[in-house]
C-alpha cells in the first residue's frame, strides 16, 4: 500500500467549528407527535392513558351445506375514554369480499399489458382470484341490531364499517350492550384473503374463519375512531376484551380456536381427552386425532352437530379453524412457572411436513419469544393448515397450502417456508396481539418487529434456516441501494412493496441496533421495556422510538430518521489513509525533511535529460556569486541557536509533546449511501499484528460527507478494512478496503441457441410415419 507520509507542525491556532448543522442528527421533534400525559416523552403510557374495552359473547354456526356463517352476539362496550360518544363504529370486514366494495373496485388486477412485445405472463391463481372477486356476492347480511332490551338501533353502513347512532350519548366511564345477528357466505380458496374454505381431496373442506363477527372499531387518543375501510392489505385496529364463543359445527369436526376449550367432555372422546392430558407433559408431540381417525371421517360426514365452547381473556380478537379432515397433535411447553399447549391441526395432505415440524415450530416460538420479548400469557397456541397463506390471531395462526407431493416428498423451500411461516404467524401473538399496535395504519410496527424476532427464532431451528436468513439480509441490502422504494413510515394500504417496507427492512434495522449499534444487553433491555410498557395497550411508532432511547440511554433519532423516514442506504467507503510524523522544529531533522520533499517526486523527462549536462556557470566563475554554492537545506549556526533559544522558552508540557515519535494515521471515510453508521476499522500492520479502531455514528453529527478517523501507532500500516464483520448492512464492500483490492469474479460460456426448425420437424415426422410399418406378430 502507498500511504502518503506527511509531516505535521504543531501550531497554536484554535479549532475551527463546522458551521453547517448536521441535519441527519436533528431530533425528531416536529416529526413525531408531541408527547402528552397519555403518551409520555419517555415513550411510556402516562397517567392519562386510556383505552376502550369490548367484551363479546358469541354463538355461531358454521353451515357446511350452504357455506355460511350464522352468528348472534352480545357486545359489552366500555367507554374508558374521557369523552362522551354519540355513535359507535363497528367493523364489518366481510363487506370487503363484496364484488362492489372499495377493496374490490380499487384493485387494479394483474398487469395484462405486454412487455417488450411479449404477452404478459400472469399466474393462473392470480387470474382465478381476479375473476372470482368479480362474481362473489360476499358481505355481511345483518339481522337484528339492537340494544340490551332488544330495541332496534339505527345504523348506517359505510363500506366495511357500520355506525350505530345511540339514542343517548355514551358518557365517559359508562358501558353499553349491543345485540347483533348476522350471516355471510364463506369465501372460497380462490380469494381466501385471511379467511375462507378450501376443498380437500374427496370433497371435504377445511375452514379458517376470521374477521367473521361485527367487531368494535378502535377509538383512541391519536386517531379518534379508526374508520379506514378494510381494503385487504392494512390489517386491524382492535380493542382488548373477554370472549365467550360457542361454535356449532358438524359433529365430526375438530375445532381449533382462540381461547381455552370449556367443554371437552361434550366434544372430545375419552380417548382424546386422555391423549391431550398426556401431551401436556410430553417431550414430543402427541397425536390427539391420528391420520387414520381423520381418514375414517372423510367422505361420510356425520349427521349431528356439536357445539365447541371457548373462553379467552385479554385478547383483541377471536378466530377459529375447523375440519373433519384435521389430524391434531399437541405438546406442553414450559413458560416461566407454568405451561402452555403448543398444538397443530392439519389434513393428511400436509402431514409429511406438518406432522414432523408444525408443533415443534410453535414450541420454538413460545420459547424464544417468551425469552426475548414477553412471557407467553395464554394457555394455548395453535398452528392450523388451510387456504390462508399466513395470518395470525390471538392464540391461533393460519398457514397455507404449500404443495407436498402425494408420495410425501417435498422441496427444501417448502420445508423451510412451512417452519418459518409458522414461527412468523405464531410470533404475531406478541406483535400485534399482545402489543396492540394499529395495523390499519402502521404495518411495520407489527410485521417488522415480528420478522425481527422470527429471524432470531428460525435461525435457532437448524443450519438450513440460517442460510435462508443470510440470503434475505443480502436482498434487503441490495434493495436499499436502489433507492427507488418509498420510506417505511407510510400507511399500510399505500405500501408498494410490503415485504420490504413493512417486514424485512424494519427487521434488519432492529437487528443492526441489537447486534451492532446498541449491543444485545442495551437493546434487549429496551425492547423488553417496550413490550412490558405496552403489553395489552396500544403503542404508536413514537412510543416505540421514545422507549428505545429512554431505556437504552442512547440517542437514536439519527437512526429512526435515516432508516424509517428516508430511503437512503448504507455505503461507507475508505477514501484514503494518510500517515503523519511530527516535525518538532529542530533544523537538523526539519531541513532533512524539506530536502526529501523537494526531490521526492521523480524528475520529469525534460529535467532528467539535463542530468550531467554542463551549464554556463560551471565554465565561467564570473557567473558564480554567493548563492552559487548556497545550500538552502544546510543547517546554519544561527538556526541551531534560534532553535535552542526557542526550546528554553517552552514549558515542560510543551517540551513533552514535541518529543512525540510515533505515527499519526488518518483514515478518511466517505458516506456515499446517506445513512450515518458507526465506523469500525481493522488495521493490519507490517509486523502482522491487527488492531481495531472504532468511532460511533455520532462522528457524522456535523453533517460531514467525509469524516476523519485518526489513530496513533509506532508501527507501519499495511491496509485498513472498514466494517470487517459486515455488521452494518453496507451495500458496497469493495470500497471498504484501502488500498483497494482487485475484484475477482468468474464468467461462463454458452453456445448459440438453436432456433426452431419447423421444416426439419415436419420432414422427420414424415420419415417416422413411412417407417411405421405394421409389425407382424408371431
Ligand atoms: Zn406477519
Amino acid at each position: 500500500m502507498r500511504i502518503k507520509h506527511c509531516v505535521i507542525a504543531l501550531g497554536f491556532c484554535g479549532l475551527s467549528l463546522s458551521a453547517s448543522a448536521g441535519e441527519k442528527f436533528e431530533q425528531l421533534t416536529g416529526v413525531l407527535p408531541s408527547p402528552s400525559e397519555a403518551r409520555l416523552a419517555s415513550g411510556a403510557p402516562g397517567p392519562a392513558y386510556w383505552q376502550q374495552e369490548a367484551n363479546y359473547v358469541i354463538e355461531v354456526e358454521l353451515d357446511e351445506t350452504e357455506a355460511m356463517i350464522l352468528g348472534s352476539e352480545t357486545i359489552e362496550y366500555v367507554n374508558h375514554s374521557p369523552h362522551s360518544l354519540s355513535y359507535l363504529w363497528i367493523q364489518l370486514d366481510q363487506n370487503m369480499f363484496s364484488n362492489h366494495s372499495k377493496g374490490t373496485r380499487s384493485d387494479q388486477g394483474p398487469n395484462f399489458s405486454a412487455k417488450s412485445g411479449e404477452p404478459a405472463s400472469i399466474r393462473d391463481s392470480s387470474f382465478r382470484t381476479f375473476l372470482y372477486k368479480r362474481d362473489f356476492e360476499g358481505g355481511v347480511r345483518l339481522g337484528k341490531v339492537a340494544d340490551k332490551d332488544g330495541t332496534d338501533l339505527p345504523y348506517t353502513i359505510v363500506e366495511t364499517n357500520m355506525r350505530i347512532d345511540l339514542p343517548e350519548s355514551l358518557a365517559s366511564g359508562d358501558s353499553i350492550v349491543l345485540n347483533i345477528d348476522w350471516e355471510y357466505p364463506i369465501v372460497d380458496e380462490a380469494n381466501a384473503r385471511r379467511t375462507g374454505r378450501m376443498e380437500l381431496d374427496g370433497g371435504d373442506y377445511v375452514y379458517q374463519i376470521a374477521q367473521w363477527y361485527p367487531r368494535m372499531c378502535a377509538y383512541y387518543d391519536e386517531v379518534g375512531w379508526q374508520t379506514k375501510p378494510y381494503l385487504a392489505s392494512g390489517e386491524f385496529a382492535l380493542e382488548f376484551g373477554k370472549f365467550e364463543v360457542s361454535i356449532t359445527v358438524p359433529e365430526d369436526f375438530v375445532v381449533a380456536a382462540t381461547g381455552e376449550l370449556q367443554n371437552p367432555e361434550e366434544v372430545l372422546s375419552k380417548k382424546e381427552r386422555k391423549r391431550l392430558e398426556k401431551a401436556m407433559d410430553s417431550q414430543a408431540p402427541v397425536l390427539i386425532v391420528t391420520e387414520e381417525e381423520a381418514a375414517k371421517k372423510l367422505g361420510s360426514p356425520a349427521k349431528g352437530k356439536a357445539t365447541w365452547k371457548f373462553a379467552a381473556e385479554s385478547v383483541r380478537d377471536f378466530a377459529f379453524a375447523a375440519s373433519r379432515g384435521y389430524i391434531w397433535d399437541a405438546k406442553g411447553v414450559e413458560i416461566g412457572e407454568g405451561k402452555a399447549l403448543a398444538m397443530s391441526a392439519f389434513p393428511k395432505e400436509a402431514e409429511a411436513v406438518w406432522g414432523r415440524y408444525s408443533t415443534e415450530a410453535v414450541a420454538l416460538t413460545l420459547d424464544v419469544y417468551s425469552d426475548l420479548v414477553y412471557e407467553y400469557p395464554y394457555p394455548v397456541a395453535w398452528s392450523t393448515w388451510g387456504p390462508v397463506g399466513g395470518m395470525e390471531y390471538p392464540m391461533i395462526s393460519f398457514q397455507s397450502s404449500w404443495e407436498i407431493e402425494e408420495d410425501g416428498t417435498y422441496t427444501e423451500d417448502v420445508r423451510n417456508y412451512v417452519i418459518s411461516v409458522i414461527v412468523h404467524e405464531v410470533g404475531h401473538i406478541w406483535f400485534p396481539m399482545i402489543v396492540n399496535s394499529d395495523e390499519r395504519q402502521w404495518m411495520w410496527q407489527d410485521e417488522g418487529f415480528n420478522t425481527f424476532v422470527e429471524d432470531i427464532a428460525t435461525t435457532q431451528f437448524d443450519e438450513r434456516l440460517k442460510d435462508s436468513y443470510r440470503n434475505s439480509v443480502k436482498r434487503v441490502v441490495e434493495r436499499m441501494a436502489k433507492k427507488d422504494d418509498p420510506i417505511i413510515m407510510i400507511s399500510a394500504d399505500s405500501l408498494t412493496s410490503r415485504g420490504y417496507q413493512a417486514y424485512s427492512k424494519p427487521a434488519l434495522g432492529l437487528t443492526l441496533l441489537r447486534e451492532s449499534i446498541l449491543g444485545r444487553d442495551l437493546f434487549d433491555f429496551a425492547f423488553q421495556e417496550y413490550a412490558r410498557r405496552w403489553a395489552f395497550k396500544r403503542p404508536t411508532p413514537a412510543d416505540f422510538f421514545r422507549t428505545m432511547e429512554d431505556a437504552s440511554g442512547v440517542d437514536l433519532d439519527w437512526f429512526w430518521r435515516a432508516w424509517f423516514y428516508t430511503n437512503d442506504h448504507v455505503d461507507l467507503a475508505v477514501e484514503s489513509v494518510e500517515s503523519f510524523v511530527l516535525d518538532n522544529g529542530d533544523p537538523e531533522t526539519s531541513k532533512a525533511w524539506d530536502r526529501k520533499e523537494r526531490y521526492e517526486d521523480p524528475d520529469t523527462p525534460m529535467i532528467a535529460r539535463l542530468e550531467g549536462q554542463a551549464d554556463y556557470a560551471s565554465f565561467d566563475e564570473q557567473l558564480q556569486d554567493w548563492y552559487y554554492s548556497y545550500d538552502e537545506f544546510a543547517v546554519t549556526d544561527k538556526e541551531r541557536e534560534d532553535y535552542q533559544k526557542s526550546q528554553d522558552d517552552l514549558e515542560d508540557w510543551q517540551k513533552e509533546v514535541r518529543q512525540f515519535e510515533g505515527n499519526i494515521y488518518v483514515a478518511k471515510i466517505k458516506n456515499l449511501g446517506g445513512v450515518p453508521m458507526p465506523v469500525e476499522l481493522e488495521v493490519d500492520f507490517e509486523d502482522g499484528s491487527v488492531e481495531r479502531i472504532d468511532a460511533p455514528a455520532e462522528i457524522w453529527r456535523h453533517g460531514d460527507e467525509v469524516v476523519r478517523v485518526p489513530f496513533v501507532s509506532e508501527k507501519a500500516v499495511v491496509s485498513v478494512l472498514l466494517d470487517p464483520e459486515n455488521a452494518y448492512a453496507d451495500a458496497d464492500l469493495s470500497n471498504n478496503v484501502f488500498p483497494r483490492k482487485i475484484h475477482e469474479a468468474r464468467f461462463k460460456l454458452k453456445s448459440r441457441d438453436k432456433s426452431d426448425n419447423p421444416m426439419q420437424d415436419a420432414l422427420s415426422s414424415e420419415k417416422d410415419a413411412e417407417g411405421d410399418d405394421p409389425v407382424s406378430e408371431d
